[in-house]
C-alpha cells in the first residue's frame, strides 16, 4: 500500500501544492486539529472521501429512487448491431478527439461513494458506445460525442440527422456505419434539428460543400438557423466558456471523485468544427417536405429547448424524432454556463401539440441524445411525463411566486410532482429543478428577490470584512465552519467560509476547508452541473486557475456565419468604453460582395453600429469585401495589412483605425471566479481536459458554439 507521502510524490506538480496547503496547516491553529486526511486514489492530492452525511444522503437516494423500473437499460441496448472497438477516437490534428477509455471505470462497480446513484445510473447508461438499429431503415450510432448520429434510409442514399460536435467522430461514426448497414450509398440529405453545436458540428466529415450549394444534397434546418447558430454565444461567449469549466467540469479527470459524465451524454468531442449552411429551411408550423423519396412532415418548435427546433414525423415508419425536445432527463430551463432563460410553458404545448398530432400512433420515438422508445404506450407515456415536467416547473414555480416565494428562496419550496419524480427521464441529468426552479423566476421576475437590501448590494469582497470582523476574525469563522462541516451543515458551512474567503482571498487555510465543503455538496448531486460546479470551485480553490497559452480556435465556418452586424455589435462589447472617453469619428463601411453598408460612430465612449446607411460627412470610408473582411474577423490578417496591400481601400483618416484599435481588449478565459485562485500554482500531469486530451485545456475550446 502506498504511504499518503508515496501518493502525492508521484504526482509532482501536485505535491507542490499539497506542500503549501500542509505547510499552512501546521501554523493555523484551530484548522489543523481536526484536518480531515486527503484521499488515496483521490485525483487530487487535498481531495478527501465523502463523509457519513454525504453516504447517507446516496444511501436514501438508492432506497427512494425507483431501481426497480429498468426499462431504460433494456431500450438503452435493444438493436445493438456493432459495439465501437477503439475506445478512442484521434483527432486530425494528433490529439485525441474523443475518449471513451475515461468511463469504462464506471462499469466496474455496482456502487461509487462519492457518485450520487441515479447520476451513475444514468452515465453507465450513456456508457453505450456503437451502431444501434432503431427499427429498419433508422440507425443511430451513440456514445460518440455528447449527442447521437442518426441515418434514415432515403430512396438513393442516408439521411443523416444531427452530426455530432465535430468531423473525427462523424468519420468514425460513418465507418461503422457502413461497414455492417450502409451497403456504400451516399449521404443524400442532412437535417439539423437545432441551433446548438452539437446537432451540426461534425457536418463537414460526411457531405461536400459543393453538392450543398448545387443542391444536389439537401441541408434541412428551421429558419434562422444561421443567425441563432452564432448570436446565442457572441456577445458572451468568453464568459460562457469560462463558466463552462464549472457546468462541465472540465478541469475535472473523469473519476469517481471527479467527473462522472454530462448527463446528455459523456463529453464533448475535441475534433475539427465545421458549418455548412443550410439550403431549406421549414418556417411553417408543419411543412411536410419529401426528403430523398421519403415523406417527412416536420414540426416548427421555436424558443423550446433551443431558439429553432423542429421535431420530424415519418408516417410511413411510424416514427418520431423529438430532436433535443424529449431526452431521457430533464432539460435546462436556466443554462448554469449562462444563456436567456428559456420558456418551459411554450416548450411543453409543443410536445403536448406532438403527444396528439403523431404520438397517438408513432411505434417508435427517438431523439438526439440518450436512445429511443418503443411501443405506443411507452412513447405516450414519456411525452405526457415530459409535456407536464415543463408546464409543472412552469405553473407551479409562479404559483409559489404568486405568493411571495422569491428567486432567493424558491429552489427549497419547489418540487417536482412525486408521480414525475418517480419517472427516471423526469430526473435531472441536464436541468436540475434547483436551478430550473429559479430560471423561471428570472424569466418572469427577474434577478431581484424584492429586499432592497439585495437591490443594490456591496460586492461581497466590499461587504465580506464586516462579516469577518462581526464573528470574531478568521480563527473563530475557521473553528464554526470546521464545526458546520463535521457535522455535514454544508450549506450553513459555505455562508460564512465564503464570506472569509471573499475577504481574505490568500487566507489558504479557509479555501482549503471551502472546497472541502463544496466537495461534499459536489458529491451529494444527482445533477452533473451542480456536482461539477461545486467540485470544479472545489478544484480551483485547491489548485488555482492553471496556466497555460490560450488559442483562438474559432473555426472559419462559424466566422463566415457570423453577420458582419453581429462581428460590429460584438466590437462595441470588446471595446473597453473607458478607454475612448475623448474619441470621436464616424465611418462608412461598405462591403461591395454582398452589397452592404454601415455608419459606425465612435461617440460618448460608445461604439455604434447601424445597418443599411452611410454617413454624408464620414471621417473615413472603409470599403473591403465581406470575404476579405472574414481574415480579420478570424484574426488571421490584420485591417492595417488588408490596407497595406490594397485588399481594402481607405479614403479619409486611416489613423482612426488605429485609435480605434487601441481601445479593443481581447478576453481571456482564465478569469477569476473564486477569489484567490489565480495562477495558485502550476498544475500539469493530473489534470485532465473534459473535451479534449492535450495538457492545456484552454485550448480547443470552440469560441461561440457551445454543445448542449
Ligand atoms: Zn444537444
Amino acid at each position: 500500500m502506498t504511504t499518503r507521502r508515496q501518493f502525492m510524490m508521484s504526482v509532482p506538480a501536485a505535491a507542490a501544492a499539497f506542500a503549501l496547503a500542509e505547510n499552512f496547516v501546521l501554523d493555523a491553529s484551530p484548522a489543523r486539529a481536526q484536518q480531515i486526511d486527503p484521499l488515496q486514489g483521490h485525483f487530487h492530492p487535498s481531495g478527501k472521501a465523502p463523509s457519513k452525511f454525504t453516504l447517507e444522503v446516496l444511501k436514501t437516494a438508492k432506497a427512494t429512487l425507483p431501481f426497480a423500473d429498468k426499462r431504460d437499460f433494456e431500450e438503452q441496448k435493444k438493436g445493438l448491431i456493432a459495439p465501437m472497438k477503439d475506445l478512442k477516437i484521434m483527432a486530425d490534428a494528433g490529439h485525441i478527439a474523443w475518449d471513451m477509455e475515461r468511463f469504462q471505470f464506471l462499469d466496474t462497480r455496482e456502487d461509487f461513494d462519492s457518485i450520487h446513484p441515479s447520476l451513475l445510473r444514468q452515465s453507465v447508461l450513456n456508457n453505450n458506445y456503437g451502431l444501434y438499429e432503431v427499427i429498419p431503415g433508422i440507425y443511430q450510432v451513440r456514445g460518440f460525442d455528447l449527442s447521437d448520429i442518426t441515418f434514415i434510409r432515403g430512396k438513393t442514399g442516408w439521411i443523416v440527422f444531427d452530426p455530432l460536435v465535430t468531423a473525427e467522430p462523424v468519420r468514425a461514426a460513418w465507418k461503422l456505419f457502413q461497414e455492417h448497414v450502409g451497403q456504400g450509398l451516399p449521404v443524400s440529405a442532412i437535417v439539423y434539428s437545432h441551433t446548438h453545436a452539437d446537432h451540426w458540428g461534425g457536418v463537414r466529415a460526411i457531405v461536400d460543400e459543393a453538392d450543398v450549394r448545387s443542391d444536389k444534397v439537401a441541408v434541412i434546418a428551421p429558419i434562422d438557423f444561421m443567425d441563432f447558430t452564432i448570436s446565442e454565444n457572441v456577445y458572451a461567449g468568453n464568459a460562457m466558456n469560462r463558466r463552462l469549466f464549472y457546468q462541465y467540469g472540465l478541469l475535472l479527470p473523469a473519476s469517481p471523485h471527479g467527473y462522472v459524465g454530462q448527463g446528455l451524454g459523456q463529453g464533448v468531442s475535441a475534433g475539427a468544427m465545421g458549418l455548412i449552411a443550410p439550403n431549406r429551411y421549414v418556417k411553417e408550423a408543419i411543412e411536410e417536405i419529401e426528403v430523398d423519396g421519403v415523406p417527412m412532415v416536420f414540426q416548427y418548435t421555436p424558443n423550446t429547448e433551443a431558439p429553432r427546433e423542429m421535431n420530424t414525423y415519418i408516417p410511413d415508419m411510424k416514427a418520431l424524432w423529438m430532436a433535443e425536445n424529449v431526452i431521457a432527463s430533464l432539460h435546462n430551463i436556466y443554462t448554469l454556463r449562462g444563456a436567456p432563460v428559456r420558456d418551459p410553458l411554450n416548450w411543453s404545448k409543443y410536445i403536448g401539440e406532438a403527444l396528439y398530432r403523431f404520438g397517438l400512433e408513432a411505434e417508435v420515438m427517438f431523439a438526439s441524445h440518450h436512445w429511443p422508445r418503443w411501443g405506443n404506450e411507452r412513447i405516450q407515456e414519456v411525452l405526457r411525463g415530459q409535456r407536464d415536467l415543463y408546464a409543472n416547473m412552469n405553473n407551479q414555480v409562479l404559483h409559489l411566486a404568486n405568493q411571495g416565494v422569491t428567486i432567493s428562496q424558491i429552489h427549497n419550496v419547489y418540487e417536482v410532482p412525486k408521480g414525475l419524480q418517480d419517472k427516471w427521464f423526469c430526473r435531472g441529468y441536464h436541468g436540475s429543478p434547483q436551478h430550473n426552479a429559479r430560471g423561471v423566476v428570472q424569466r418572469y421576475l427577474g434577478f431581484w428577490d424584492c429586499n432592497p437590501t439585495t437591490l443594490i448590494p456591496l460586492s461581497p469582497a466590499d461587504s465580506a470584512p464586516l462579516y469577518v470582523e462581526l464573528m470574531g476574525g478568521p480563527e473563530k469563522i475557521l473553528a464554526r465552519g470546521r464545526e458546520l462541516h463535521d457535522e455535514g451543515k454544508y450549506l450553513l458551512a459555505t455562508e460564512i467560509v465564503n464570506k472569509l474567503v471573499q475577504a481574505e482571498p490568500d487566507n489558504e487555510a479557509a479555501k482549503d476547508l471551502l472546497a472541502d465543503i463544496f466537495e461534499q455538496i459536489g458529491y451529494q448531486q444527482e445533477n452533473p452541473g451542480l456536482r461539477n460546479s461545486f467540485l470544479a470551485a472545489a478544484y480551483e480553490l485547491r489548485s488555482g486557475i492553471p496556466q497555460g497559452e490560450t488559442a483562438d480556435s474559432s473555426s472559419p465556418d462559424v466566422i463566415r456565419a457570423m453577420s458582419t452586424e453581429l462581428f460590429l455589435n460584438f466590437l462595441g462589447i470588446r471595446m473597453d468604453s473607458r478607454k475612448a472617453e475623448d474619441m470621436r469619428f464616424t465611418i462608412n463601411l461598405i462591403t461591395p460582395d454582398n452589397g452592404e453598408k454601415f455608419i459606425i460612430e465612435l461617440e460618448n465612449a460608445t461604439l455604434t453600429n447601424i445597418k443599411g446607411f452611410v454617413a454624408p460627412k464620414p471621417d473615413l470610408t472603409l470599403t473591403i469585401n465581406r470575404s476579405d473582411l472574414e481574415q480579420t474577423m478570424m484574426g488571421v490578417k490584420t485591417l492595417e495589412a488588408q490596407i497595406a496591400d490594397g485588399t481594402a481601400k481607405v479614403e479619409g483618416d486611416a489613423g482612426i483605425l488605429k485609435q480605434l484599435a487601441s481601445t479593443m481588449v481581447d478576453f481571456d478565459p482564465r478569469f477569476e471566479i473564486m477569489p484567490g485562485t489565480k495562477a495558485k500554482t502550476e498544475v500539469t500531469g493530473y489534470v485532465e481536459s473534459g473535451i479534449k486530451g492535450k495538457a492545456d485545456p484552454y485550448e480547443a475550446i470552440p469560441r461561440q458554439t457551445i454543445a448542449e
